[in-house]
């Protein structure tokens, strides 16, 4: 037995610790489809209960579309389960390399591949593209999957201060003797909901002779006018040279991603993205469905319109119960609760009027700044924001924080 006693209990210990400080994760079993409301079983072995969805990714109400639904039966039907292979032997089909063609002209780009998700894009992309000769300047507050993907990746490494443009230039100044240098940032901002100024940065990586990535993962399909992106927002499609993004999220939300972006680099990843060379890329059923799900997007922006007009009624019924929200237009909407206990105790509470939305604390999100996310949806109705505007304001009472400032809930709870 090489399980020993004593490695069991290195691993207890480490687990038992995890509890005692409150970040311990514990999943909740939902028994529906994904929609505005689902059916939930929490904690696990309590009854089944119906409740308004409001933490999703499910940002243009896709996930479990009927259209999209039927699309993933008939890859099934006449594609099959399975791949059996990476890509590159024998597991790329039309429908992929159609895929690819539709992400292209969706975000205007010149080429695009696909990877089993845009965690494995990240991981991939920049080791296959960049050298020791090279430099990435990322800003601070990027995902976790680029960080990762930045560790994989020979390249030195650098940062700049969240979406300090000042910043950013002195590193491109301070790097000019760098073959290339790669200015590295998330469009949207997932646990702060803002974006970034690519106009600005189109710009500096103009200037300074850089190439600009964007994991555009929260935002293609609704921001901007026809949801493109945080590109299309900021007027500069076709001046981003790498867009990463995820078919995860407001695509139908399965699984799934991709770089897309310079002809020569997407065909550098082609030949040398690990993630793509040596792991089976999207099965048969969740290109068809995202397929499809793209097609929707194009025929009419209904959708995406519907969620921008949720995000300001939801932004403003939050600010005008008296909650403090981070600032901006997305459909993310941090409700700032600064104390950790705080919001875990907000969270379940909301749960028990029948609102699912969860707090984040250290080390999601810095020290201090603990908040629940909130994200809403096309699949929302008014009744449903209305619905949950009513919890939080009911427990936004109970803990006596309608109103106040961030230094008297800090006062109050601490930090
Ligand atoms: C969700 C997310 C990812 C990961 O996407 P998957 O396809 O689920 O791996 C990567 N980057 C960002 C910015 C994300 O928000």
């Amino acid at each position: 037995m090489s399980y020993s006693d004593r490695a069991r209990g290195l691993y207890l210990n480490q687990l038992n610790g995890l509890k005692e400080s409150g970040i311990f994760k514990q999943e909740r079993f939902i028994h529906s489809n994904q929609s505005a409301e689902i059916e939930v079983e929490y904690p696990p072995g309590s009854s089944v209960k119906k409740v308004i969805n409001i933490c999703s990714n499910n940002y243009l109400g896709l996930s479990s579309h009927p259209e999209v639904v039927k699309a993933a039966h008939a890859g099934l039907d006449y594609r099959g389960f399975g791949m059996s292979s990476v890509r590159f032997i024998c597991g790329t089909q039309d429908i992929h390399h159609e895929l690819e063609a539709r992400v292209t002209e969706f975000l205007g780009t010149e080429d695009t591949i696909l990877f089993p998700s845009c965690m494995d894009a990240n991981a991939g992309v920049f080791e296959a593209i960049l050298t020791s000769d090279d430099v990435m300047i990322s800003d601070r507050l990027v995902h976790a999957s680029i960080i990762d993907g930045m560790r994989l990746c020979s390249a030195e490494h650098d940062t700049f201060k969240h979406s300090n443009m000042e910043h950013l230039e002195e590193k491109l100044e301070q790097y000019a003797n760098k073959r290339l240098r790669m200015v590295i940032t998330d469009g949207v901002f997932s646990m702060d909901g803002d974006t970034a100024r690519l106009d600005e940065m189109a710009r500096l990586c103009e200037k300074h002779d850089a190439l600009l990535f964007v994991d555009d993962s929260h935002a293609t399909g609704f921001i901007g006018k026809t949801g493109r992106g945080t590109h299309e927002k900021y007027g500069v499609m076709g001046q981003v040279d790498v867009i990463t993004t995820t078919f995860g999220k407001a695509l139908g939300g399965a699984s799934g991603g991709c770089v897309s972006g310079r002809r020569e680099l997407v065909e550098m990843c082609r030949q040398r993205a690990r993630p793509y060379l040596f792991s089976n890329t999207i099965s048969p059923v969740i290109v068809s469905g995202t397929l499809r799900a793209f097609e929707l997007l194009t025929q009419t922006t209904e959708r995406r319109d519907k969620l921008e007009k949720n995000t300001i009624y939801w932004r403003k019924g939050l600010s005008e119960a008296g909650l403090i929200i981070k600032e901006g237009d997305t459909p993310i909407v941090p409700v700032m609760l600064f104390n950790a206990k705080l919001s875990q105790d907000f969270s379940r509470d909301l749960y028990d009027l029948g609102i699912y939305a969860i707090g984040f604390f250290f080390p999601v999100v810095p020290q201090g700044q603990a908040r629940i996310r909130t994200q809403v949806s096309a699949a929302h109705e008014i009744h449903h924001l209305n619905q949950a505007l009513e919890a939080f304001t009911a427990i936004g009472k109970k803990y006596n924080i309608l109103g106040k400032t961030k230094q008297e809930i800090i006062e109050m709870y601490g930090m």
